[in-house]
């Protein structure tokens, strides 16, 4: 049955379908190669989960509305009109079995971005308000009280507080005329405080002129995990209108792969973006410190048991942020870096990002694909894992603690501070 609800994701979907997305999907020729690239059909081989069908209710929305054949399969029976309970079974499809980490575009023969349609669909059911309890709770959270884990702004001054006192680390806080803004994710802040301790270190080492500040205090976007498009603009509103208020030259996104997506992608394309404020990732930035001297590195830190690294698909695959960790892991540990395979652009997916990890229900899902992750860890027996991501790294300890692994989990700015001379 339809009822206003799903009329709110039709809409969604029609509007959606300018000439760009009624090209992609009249593009697919059904061969069905990317299924083989997607992490959730490859680990539980349900053929809903192949990217394709991940695009059914944008694809019928469209083609019953706009194309002859859509029309004739309505008139012959051979296709139903979507209806509530279509929603709500594809709604758990895209939130709870994609991460939108866009592997499967990557192999597709005629170049679909199945990645920005996947997110399309979830912006079908944003409008309709079918979306994860869990997801959604925190979406909420983040729109209320300024952060998906409800740090308020008593909290997040406690704890920033308690970091610099704990670590010795100086963090400045709403310095205006600073030339950086680092932004991090309350994933760090509360799970992984030492991260913002080891970003602090290694910018104050550099001499850098930097400040967090509290009004743009959060960079993840739930909004942009939802696909609902005026949150994912409010949330990255706060942190821009921060940046123009205390006059910075750029914005640094720390260990976030999302976060950095919205920023460095998906703003300029549906808003007001500051001037000629530069968008970094805290990877790349700080693989520029140390390839311009401003922080020298002790070679060989880290050398000792097998250490490897994650790609994260919204920084290495999406961003292209690619030889700078490796750069940065080939001094860190000169003997011990080894790469797993398939990596790069081509690298396997954790499982938990584009709000999985967020959503109970995704717990099986994500450890089922989290299983790839220890075969490829396995063959190059690592004994440590980095990445660049705060995200995949709470999927990796969570994942790890699981399975009982005997493998550390580390962020390479945390890396990067040990090893400071
Ligand atoms: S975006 Fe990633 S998780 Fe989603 S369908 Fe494609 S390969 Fe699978
Ligand atoms: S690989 Fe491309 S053309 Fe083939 S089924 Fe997937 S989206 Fe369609």
């Amino acid at each position: 049955m339809k009822s206003q609800k799903t009329q709110s994701a039709i809409n969604t979907y029609l509007k959606e379908t300018g000439g760009w997305v009624a090209s992609q999907l009249e593009a697919c020729t059904r061969c069905g190669i990317c299924a083989e690239a997607c992490h959730f059909y490859q680990a539980l081989g349900n053929p809903e989960y192949a990217p394709i069908w991940k695009l059914e209710p944008l694809r019928r929305a469209y083609e019953q509305r706009f194309t002859v054949a859509g029309k004739l399969k309505l008139a012959l029976g051979l296709e139903k009109k979507l209806a509530d309970s279509d929603l709500e079974h594809w709604s758990k499809i895209v939130y709870e079995a994609c991460t939108v980490c866009n592997k499967c575009a990557h192999v597709c023969p005629m170049g679909i971005q199945l990645g920005p349609l996947i997110h399309g669909v979830r912006a079908g059911m944003a409008a309709a308000g079918v979306v994860p309890a869990d997801l959604a709770e925190a979406t909420e959270k983040q729109k209320t009280v300024g952060s998906p884990l409800g740090v308020t702004d008593e909290m997040w001054r406690e704890r920033i507080d308690w970091i610099t006192d704990e670590w010795e680390a100086q963090i400045p806080v709403d310095k205006a005329g600073a030339e950086s803004l680092v932004v991090f994710t309350s994933i760090e802040l509360m799970k992984f405080p030492d991260n913002l301790a080891a970003v602090a270190r290694i910018l104050n080492r550099a001499g850098e002129n930097w400040t967090v500040s509290s009004t743009g205090r959060e960079v993840v976007n739930f909004g942009y995990f939802e696909a609902d498009e005026e949150l994912t603009r409010l949330f990255m509103y706060r942190v821009f209108k921060a940046a123009e208020e205390l006059g910075v030259k750029r914005i640094i996104i720390s260990e976030c792969g999302h976060a950095y997506d919205a920023f460095r992608w998906a703003a300029p394309n549906m808003m007001k973006v500051p001037k000629g404020v530069e968008i970094a990732h805290i990877s790349e930035y700080i693989h520029q410190l140390w390839k311009t001297g401003r922080i020298k590195l002790k070679e060989g830190a880290f050398d000792g048991e097998t250490i490897t690294f994650h790609d994260s698909c919204k920084i290495q695959r999406r961003g292209g942020i690619i030889k700078q960790p490796r750069e940065l892991l080939r001094v860190l540990a000169p003997r011990s870096f080894k790469e797993m395979t398939p990596n790069k652009e081509q690298s396997l997916c954790c499982g938990g990002g584009g709000g999985v990890i967020s959503i109970k229900e995704a717990d099986a899902n994500r450890y089922a694909v989290f299983e790839m992750k220890i075969e490829q860890l396995q063959e190059v027996q690592a004994r440590a894992v980095c990445m660049v991501c705060s995200n995949c790294r709470l999927q990796f300890v969570d994942s790890v603690g699981h399975f009982n692994l005997p493998v550390k989990v580390h962020g390479l700015a945390e890396l990067v501070s040990k090893a400071l001379v």
